[in-house]
């Protein structure tokens, strides 16, 4: 199907990779020249603005960085809300609930449908086609958007109700921040006490103690030192400050969230926004005078333990 992809980074680029590759003719826009380029390279038609794309494709994908970035996207003076062409609007980022009930609610005014569709599994999973992806909105709109979903992962329908998909990507982002930032807690601790970083990374998933971190950013981005998992510490940040958004509003018990969003805060500043998240250990490490990865000063000694 003709699909347009609007916002072509760490999980844009590789979601409109897939797309290509499974025949869709993809229609896409980034305000970033380079990363156009990229998917251009493979097959993609370049346009000129979320309303050119919108102009040219009846189905518009997005993945941006902020909700501020999506309201432009769909509702600015250039974005696809003035498209002549699209029926609907799928948004692939994580935005709050607050953000989805806004967009769908300017672009009904259009007789565009809005489908709330944030994703997980990481730049890992949309390289692989295996994200899951929560999809709130009508049914005969995502039902529409299936074919182009299906490309990139497994969709699961959580409800019609507007921002209901975004609901549970927080739920699902918030358990994410804890397990990371409880698993570098441990293992610093771990490695303080005389504890080989691997070897407890083994014993985790091999036991109950076993997390997304220990399974998944530990192996491939943390041991290593190479600190590229492809999520923003700024975006753990924005996820964090989302879901306590929302359970505030709702008058429901946030302690652990709370604690947890002073933690990613403290990160952000120490590491800058723009730091993989995976740098949450660093801030650890320094107070515990440990280093888990490897050390700088001796490249490809996977575990060093330092003063
Ligand atoms: P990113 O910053 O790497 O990519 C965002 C892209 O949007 C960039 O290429 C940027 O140039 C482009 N962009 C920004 N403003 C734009 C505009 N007005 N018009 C067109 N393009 C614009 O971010 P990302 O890591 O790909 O994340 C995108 C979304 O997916 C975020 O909401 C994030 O929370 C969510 N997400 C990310 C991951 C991950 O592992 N990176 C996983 C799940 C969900």
């Amino acid at each position: 199907m003709r699909v347009g992809f609007v916002g072509l980074g760490n999980m844009g680029f590789p979601m409109a990779r897939r797309l290509i590759e499974q025949n869709h003719d993809v229609v896409a826009f980034d305000t970033r020249e380079e990363a156009l380029e990229r998917v251009v390279a493979l097959g993609a038609r370049p346009a000129s603005s979320p309303k050119d794309v919108a102009d040219r494709a009846e189905t518009v994908l997005a993945s941006l960085p902020t909700p501020a970035a999506s309201l432009e996207v769909a509702t600015g003076a250039a974005g696809v809300i003035a498209g002549a062409r699209i029926e609907r609007y799928v948004d692939l980022s994580t935005i709050g609930s607050r953000t989805a009930g806004q967009i769908h609610d300017r672009l009904a005014q259009r007789d565009i449908v809005a489908i709330d569709s944030p994703v997980s599994g990481g730049v890992g999973g949309a390289e692989k086609g295996a994200l899951a992806i929560m999809v709130s909105g009508p049914r005969a709109g995502f039902e529409a958007a299936r074919p182009a979903l299906e490309a990139i992962g497994r969709p699961f329908y959580v409800g019609a109700k507007p921002g209901l998909a975004q609901t549970m990507k927080l739920a699902n982002n918030v358990l994410a921040a804890n397990v990371l930032a409880a698993t570098a807690e441990v293992v610093v601790m771990g490695v303080k006490a005389g504890l080989d970083p691997a070897v407890m990374i083994e014993v985790l998933n091999a036991g109950s103690g076993a997390t997304s971190a220990s399974r998944d950013k530990f192996p491939r981005a943390i041991l290593p030192g190479t600190f590229d998992y492809g999520f923003a510490t700024g975006l753990m940040v924005k996820d964090v400050r989302l879901y306590l958004e929302e359970a505030e509003a709702l008058g429901v018990p946030t302690d652990v969230a709370t604690t947890i969003r002073r933690l990613w805060e403290r990160v952000a500043d120490d590491q800058g926004p723009d730091s993989d998240f995976t740098t949450v250990i660093k801030p650890l490490e320094r107070a515990a005078g440990v280093t888990v990865g490897p050390s700088p000063a001796q490249p490809g000694h996977l575990l060093h333990r330092g003063g």
